[in-house]
């Protein structure tokens, strides 16, 4: 990649997310060891570390930092854990989930970002399997899942995900309307035995769209 100048370094930002309250230092640990710039779009690298989403191609956007960081803490992820993502997107948080030592599954449902990300995490070394489809109806084959991570709006919870997370398992996601979504974290107590609670509000993802997502 040529040389650029940042708007703001990689340590500046680490330093912003743990002022933002972001303490477990393994996931500050995974994002400092990524390169966020070959994540974004090639137009936006000056502005890789900045708290900020950012367009990746195909209407879509890399998650903003805080965003992963924050669904990351709470979903505590630990090695050798099982963990599917919904929104593969540019792979960021796929790659953050990977450092954390978890065997990660993702899928996104546009061809043009799989293909790319596919390609990138490759070339990173990363071992993340990378899936093409609608998200909305999981992964059955590597089912059940220690975490789901769910990158992109909900209207509503996934049903259909619920049954493919381990008794024990958590998932995050955010759930609201077009414009804004809470953060929302279950926990499965036992079969069909669900406590949900709504952790922080005012995200604004892009719609996750599928078969139990908007336009089913
Ligand atoms: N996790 C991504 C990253 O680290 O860059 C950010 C994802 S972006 C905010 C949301 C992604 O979810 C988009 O790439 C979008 O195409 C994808 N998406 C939306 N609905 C989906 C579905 N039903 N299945 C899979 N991917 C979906």
């Amino acid at each position: 990649m040529a040389k650029f100048i940042l708007d703001i370094t990689k340590e500046e930002l680490l330093q912003e997310l743990a002022l933002k309250g972001i303490t477990d230092t393994r996931v500050l640990n995974a994002i400092a060891k990524i390169p966020r710039e070959n994540f974004v779009h090639p137009a936006f690298v000056k502005s890789s570390y900045k708290d900020v989403a950012l367009p990746i191609g195909a209407h879509q956007t890399i998650s903003q930092p805080f965003t992963v960081a924050y669904m990351t803490q709470l979903l505590d992820v630990q090695p050798g854990m099982k963990v599917l993502e919904i929104g593969t997107g540019s792979g960021y948080q796929a790659a953050v989930l990977a450092e954390l030592g978890a065997y990660v599954t993702s899928v996104e449902r546009q061809p043009e970002l799989y293909t790319k990300t596919t390609k990138l995490l490759h070339e990173l070394g990363y071992k993340i399997i990378t899936i093409l489809g609608d998200g909305t109806q999981g992964y059955p084959p590597h089912a059940p899942y220690d975490r789901i991570i769910i990158t992109a709006g909900a209207p509503d919870i996934p049903k259909t995900l619920l049954t493919q997370l381990k008794v024990g398992g958590k998932m995050i996601l955010p759930v609201g309307d077009a414009k804004q979504q809470q953060m929302q974290l279950i926990t499965c107590n036992a079969h069909n035995d669900y406590d949900v609670f709504v952790v922080k509000e005012n995200f604004s993802f892009v719609p996750l769209i599928g078969e139990h997502g908007w336009n089913g």
